[in-house]
């Protein structure tokens, strides 16, 4: 909760911010007598209400800062800032420490867990953060009787209550790769055809074409995710003479309509880390924006590169066309609101230093004001740190360009095109 959150130094800052704090907007944490007094001694300011119940009492933020009460469900926090943050980060309650994960003590003494999956961060959960978050929320349920939790659960937090809010035992889905599957379905063809046309996925595609050298006869694995650029302009140029792989380790379940819509060739699904190929080489592979950096870590991105050099031919050549981070950093961390097809798209973006990922929210709102957001998170490197990696991945020969011309890369570039050979 909130942009400062952090749990013993494990921070979902990098979600939080995009995301505005939304969960210290809508509810309350549950405190105790003696983390309430804490509160109230070390800060001055009572913010607090005492819930009476027949199983004994609790206390929430329950107060504006001028001592009227606070609507619980539309108002924020009295401890959040007009700039988004904790002003109590030091302090707060267990329960906000452990947020979005929560246990829920049972009448047979045992604890059940629960996740908040509006939380655009659930997707992202380190196993430090959630390690940590299961002792703040096992402190924090242990306090109260069950039927006294459960109170302010049906009161204040409703959420916790939702069917799919219960984990389920060794549940993958918490921090694992499945957020793709979720990021790139639903609405976000449409949002991607309103942002980049059709034309420039062609002129894309020929230009990268012309700057690798690409012959009639070439054979080409592109890794693409759904923007396969070569297997486009080959499908709509009608010569069929560039066999194009299409690589998308999470498919979205239409993705099979859009391959066929296109008239791409046949498409395969891998996982970039490991692709299905033993034996089969290629003159040119080509990497799209989906094809590095959306990965958990550095050593992950590596293992992609170290597969592509295993299957490029010794006198092929790999493009790789990706953000360049000095533009993106410069041109694109700003807040954008877009209408298609009658839903309005937000969009909020944020650069993070430390890991040096881009973090998105898009949040999808109906004509009936109904909204979903998603959130991705993608690793951008510098033209040294990829030079680096690719060298660590066993390519001797790179050059980087800005454009698809084959420009000077400079902060003004939008793009950072690398070229790189066995
Ligand atoms: S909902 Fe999740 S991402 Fe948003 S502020 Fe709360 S913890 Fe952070
Ligand atoms: S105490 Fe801090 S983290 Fe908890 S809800 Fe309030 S502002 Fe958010």
């Amino acid at each position: 909760m909130s942009t400062d959150k952090s749990t013993n130094q494990v921070s979902l800052l990098p979600h939080c911010v995009p995301c505005k704090s939304q969960c210290c907007r809508y509810s309350s944490p549950i405190l105790d007598r003696t983390e309430r007094d804490y509160i109230v001694e070390t800060t001055g300011k009572d913010y607090f209400v005492e819930v009476e119940t027949p199983e004994g009492s609790y206390f929430v933020i329950g107060r504006k800062p001028d001592g009227s009460l606070r609507e619980l469900e539309t108002e924020p926090c009295s401890f959040l800032t007009p700039t988004g943050t904790c002003s109590i980060q030091q302090l707060k309650p267990l329960d906000c420490r452990a947020y979005p994960l929560r246990a829920v003590p049972q009448v047979n003494g045992t604890l059940s867990w629960h996740i908040h999956r509006a939380c655009p961060a659930v997707g992202f959960l380190s196993e430090r953060f959630l390690e940590a978050a299961d002792h703040y929320a096992r402190l924090s349920a242990g306090r109260f009787p069950p039927r006294l939790y459960q109170n302010w659960l049906k009161r204040f937090s409703s959420w916790t209550l939702e069917k799919d809010a219960v984990l389920r035992e060794h549940e993958e889905e918490i921090s694992d790769l499945r957020w793709w599957q979720s990021f790139f379905a639903d609405g976000f063809e449409s949002l991607f055809h309103r942002q980049q046309g059709e034309q420039e996925s062609l002129h894309v595609a020929t230009a990268l074409a012309a700057l690798a050298g690409l012959c009639d006869d070439s054979n080409v694995l592109e890794l693409a995710g759904r923007r396969a650029w070569l297997s486009h302009a080959s499908a709509r140029s009608g010569t069929g003479t560039v066999t194009a792989y299409f690589g998308n380790p999470f498919p979205t379940e239409d993705d099979a309509h859009v391959f066929k819509e296109r008239g791409y060739p046949p498409s395969l699904s891998a996982d970039y880390r490991l692709l299905p190929f033993d034996g089969e080489t290629f003159d040119l592979v080509l990497g799209h924006e989906l094809c590095i950096g959306l990965w958990r870590d550095e050593e992950e991105d590596r293992r992609v590169l170290q597969e592509v050099k295993r299957v490029l031919r010794d006198t092929g050549t790999f493009v790789l066309g990706l953000p360049n981070l000095e533009y993106c950093v410069r041109e694109e961390l700003c807040d954008k609101t877009l209408m298609v097809s009658g839903k309005t798209w937000g969009i909020s973006n944020y650069f993070d230093p430390e890991s040096q990922r881009w973090i998105q929210h898009r949040t999808c709102q109906d004509q009936d004001g109904n909204s979903v957001t998603k959130a991705s998170s993608c690793r951008l490197y510098t033209w040294p740190e990829l030079s680096s990696l690719l060298q660590a991945a066993g390519f001797k020969t790179t050059a980087v360009y800005g454009g698809l011309d084959g420009s000077k890369l400079s902060i003004r570039s939008q793009k950072m095109v690398v070229l790189a050979r066995a």
